[in-house]
């Protein structure tokens, strides 16, 4: 993987300073803007805006967490590239997660811009009223205590909501291989589901680059996980399309954290082998103690810190995670679930090989 030339080296050394990189100029109308996340790791999110042609104005890659520091630092990225805020009239969403799709119903307001994302994460926009969000607790206090959580976890359930305030849904539902109505523009978008169950990345021929969204980082590993609302098998979908992926031609990246770079192809494969190597890891747990479950798994493997120092929101992600592993190696044949609640998983019997 090498870190584009010039200005992804500025942006890969602000990431190692912890500051945040300044707006680019990527390609002629094209900037990448670092709009901040307050209160986490990741620091920052890039939204990138494309300048339409005959001065038709501004698209917006991705949009930045619903605060006053994210959507001052989006207004003032978008002046430094001599536009207005107002000159925003369409927003690609890769995924309906906070830090990408939260400054949406803002912008919308201001600008009157148009939404667009992939139909899957659409379709949650819809739970807005006090009864969908009730609804939507309790599938998740079902779903975790169904994988073995302590109460504390359990209970850790919070939600962002990230919903337009009325229960509007985006206003173009983009799907695989759809192109952008962005003039001057030949952007196709690439459904990549895994990450969310409608992760859309994007695709620019002409210009040899790839919106990657959260579906590649060049450094960190995004977040995979089982849940109600989410994917049947998220791992499974994702390491389908990272395989996808490694069909693209070779772009230069730009993700939605982190730094811009290129070998799309050679950073897809370090993926799945990642997951691979979890993989063997979780089977390896599941061995040593047969009948355990997806919380008792979760507590043996190794994570970035210990399990037991983490605060509950994210043993709440690394239970998830687990699951999201264990269904994959279910599907492989690997191992069992007894189909209780919770649900314990013990390897599944050794096929007999043939005496010679
Ligand atoms: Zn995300
Ligand atoms: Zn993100």
């Amino acid at each position: 993987m090498i870190v584009t030339e010039d200005l992804g080296t500025v942006q890969r050394e602000a990431w190692a300073a912890g500051v945040l990189p300044p707006v680019e100029e990527v390609r002629p109308g094209l900037w990448s803007i670092p709009v901040p996340m307050p209160k986490n790791p990741l620091r920052y999110v890039l939204s990138y805006a494309l300048a339409l042609a005959l001065d038709d104005g501004l698209a917006l890659i991705d949009l930045g967490m619903d605060t006053e520091e994210s959507w001052d630092a989006l207004v003032a990225g978008v002046a430094s590239t001599g536009h207005h805020i107002t000159d925003v009239r369409y927003a690609a969403i890769t995924h309906l997660h906070p830090d990408h799709f939260g400054l949406a119903p803002r912008l919308k307001e201001t600008t009157g811009a148009v939404i667009a994302m992939h139909a899957a994460d659409a379709a949650a926009l819809g739970h807005f009223t006090p009864e969908d969000v009730a609804a939507d607790k309790e599938a998740w206090r079902v779903d975790l205590t169904g994988l073995g959580a302590p109460p504390e976890v359990v209970e850790a359930a919070r939600f962002e909501l990230v919903r337009f305030p009325r229960g509007e849904s985006a206003d173009v539902v983009l799907a695989h291989g759809d192109r952008l109505d962005l003039p001057g523009w030949n952007i196709e978008a690439v459904w990549t589901p895994g990450h969310t169950p409608g992760h859309l990345a994007f695709v620019d021929r002409d210009r040899d680059l790839l919106f990657s969204g959260d579906h590649i980082l060049p450094r960190i590993s995004p977040n995979i996980s089982s849940g109600p609302g989410e994917l049947g098998d998220p791992l499974h979908r994702y390491l389908l399309s990272l395989h996808a992926t490694t069909a693209l031609p070779d772009c230069e990246v730009l993700p939605a954290h982190e730094y811009r770079f290129r070998g799309v192809t050679e950073r897809a494969r370090q993926l799945m082998d990642h997951h691979e190597v979890r993989l063997d890891e979780i089977r390896d747990a599941v061995a040593s103690r047969p009948e355990s479950t997806a919380w008792e798994i979760t507590t043996r493997v190794t994570w970035s810190r210990p399990i037991d120092v983490m605060d509950p929101r994210l043993q709440r992600l690394a239970v998830r995670e687990t699951q999201a592993h264990l269904l994959v190696l279910a599907d492989r044949g690997d191992i069992r679930s007894d189909g209780g609640t919770p649900a314990r998983w013990t390897l599944s019997a050794p096929t007999h090989t043939k005496e010679n």
